[in-house]
């Protein structure tokens, strides 16, 4: 898939065709600057717009192009409003309103009223806002001059919701097994995330991977271990006296990896409680598909793993990881209080801060044989981390800001990748609020995108999103929590 977003330039007849080509000319100029922003999709200019058939039938026409993950309008000059009902109802297609206009700064000794009449996007753009306030057509307001590099970088936000969103929308996710048994934030309406988000999961016997993994042909084995060496540190004992356990680790990934591939799954989760034949719980495996961009959810966790491939999508091209955490135990102090994060065994590279470590040790749960694992410390830096949970009614996504760090100390008796945060504004500021929300405790936490490309995405996807950040509070979260209740349910179409 090639990205694009199509740039819609709105205008008249009224002005004459001298003057609708100066609009697609300066049209030309702005998509060309925001091009060269480096925006994570291609800008594709359309013809100027100046009438409800070509207005709905651009509409029509990028609801049904493959490549097309958005659409930016824009109102050079005036364009009646009215023109646009139509197609705005017609687009299915995530919607950015650019409020920007060709020139930065006014011609003050030469202004005369061509020029005035020309550059009117202050009140053609108006305009076109009450249009979709009226419509409630779900859209992200951008406003300032192109050559503003806020200007691009918030578009470059919304762009890489689109992208996610697009990645979900055609997504299959595989689910190996059930969820944990009684594990009550795991589970959900698969039927809600279809209709929502067109996301498919569906559930597959742990033994129908268990026949690929078994017919996975030595020579691949030898291939994947040939490359685990290449790129990660291996324990000692992997090359040694349990170099059986270590090639029974990439068999389980070349088989994984060949089931996805066939079914054309771009996410999975796996149960420890269900594993049928496997003689390990897959951890190694699970890092390396993560790391390909496949979504996961421990513990039968698909609505984890669905974000995970969404953020993943969203995070392509950046350099910076994006990984399945989970909240396991705090710092309360000395110094500043903070969170360990991670997981039994699958916590993706994609966020480590160096060379991760092959290893083997035993692990309790899931009654199997001792599984491999890469250990590593989570790049320090600022990230975000977001879950989705369901209230019986829709979905509600949590997200924190937050900021990773280095562990205080070395972890040498810790066998699994972590990581260590300060969540904003605070630990205990960010934990009642999270558990007001009953957010859950599976996260995706990337390093990739930002809080605003998540609040894009929930636009998008027309589902609640609750931010804690800097500037949050106990108790104004509260009334929020309170008041989405409210909206959500009227919001809710009959
Ligand atoms: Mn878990």
């Amino acid at each position: 898939m090639n990205p694009q977003i199509w740039f819609l330039t709105g205008s008249q007849h009224l002005y004459g065709p001298e003057t609708l080509q100066q609009v697609a000319d300066q049209s030309a100029e702005i998509q060309r600057t925001l091009a060269a922003g480096g925006l994570p999709a291609e800008i594709v200019g359309r013809p100027v717009l100046t009438d409800s058939g070509a207005i709905k039938q651009v509409m029509l026409d990028a609801n049904a192009d493959r490549n097309c993950i958005g659409v930016i309008a824009w109102m050079h000059t005036f364009s009646p409003a009215k023109m646009w009902i139509g197609g705005l109802d017609a687009l299915r297609k995530p919607l950015l309103h650019l409020h920007t206009q060709h020139h930065r700064s006014l011609p003050w000794a030469t202004i005369d009223m061509d020029f005035m009449n020309l550059n009117q996007a202050a009140h053609g753009d108006r305009e076109f806002g009450y249009i979709q306030a009226r419509l409630g057509v779900p859209r992200k307001v951008v406003a300032g001059h192109v050559a503003d590099p806020t200007v691009v970088k918030r578009i470059d936000a919304w762009s890489r919701a689109a992208i996610g969103l697009q990645h979900l929308r055609s997504l299959r996710v595989a689910r190996f097994g059930d969820n944990m048994r009684d594990v009550a934030v795991t589970e959900g309406d698969k039927v809600e995330a279809e209709l929502r988000f067109g996301v498919s999961v569906n559930t597959y016997g742990v033994n129908d991977l268990v026949a690929v993994v078994d017919q996975v042909p030595d020579a691949e084995i030898d291939k994947l271990i040939a490359e685990y060496r290449d790129v990660f540190e291996i324990a000692p004992e992997l090359l040694g006296d349990r170099l059986d356990a270590f090639r029974y680790a990439a068999r389980i990934e070349a088989g994984l990896r060949r089931f996805l591939t066939d079914g054309g799954f771009g996410a999975f989760t796996t149960n420890f409680e269900d594993l049928g034949g496997l003689r390990q719980l897959p951890g190694l495996a699970v890092q390396r598909l993560m790391a390909d961009g496949y979504g996961f959810g421990g513990e039968g966790d698909w609505k984890t793993s669905v974000l995970v491939a969404t953020v993943k999508a969203m995070g392509a091209g950046t350099g910076r990881g994006t990984s399945f955490m989970e909240d396991y135990t705090y710092h309360f102090g000395p110094g500043e209080p903070k969170i360990l994060g991670a997981h039994m065994l699958e916590v993706c590279p994609s966020i480590a801060s160096a060379k991760p470590r092959a290893e083997i040790h035993p692990l309790g749960i899931g009654g199997r044989e001792d599984p491999v694992r890469l250990v590593f410390d989570a790049a320090p830096g600022p990230a975000v981390v977001m879950g989705m949970a369901d209230m019986g009614d829709r979905f509600r996504l949590v997200a924190n800001e937050i900021e990773v760090i280095p562990p205080d100390e070395p972890l040498p008796n810790l066998p699994v990748a972590r990581a260590v945060w300060k969540p904003a504004p605070s630990l205990s500021t960010s934990a009642e609020c999270w558990i007001t929300a009953g957010g859950p405790h599976h996260t995706v936490l990337t390093q990739a995108v930002g809080a605003e490309t998540l609040r894009d995405f929930a636009e998008m996807a027309q589902t609640e999103l609750l931010l804690i950040d800097e500037r949050t509070t106990p108790a104004d979260f509260s009334d929020r929590v309170r008041w989405n209740q409210a909206y959500f349910r009227l919001a809710r179409p009959l």
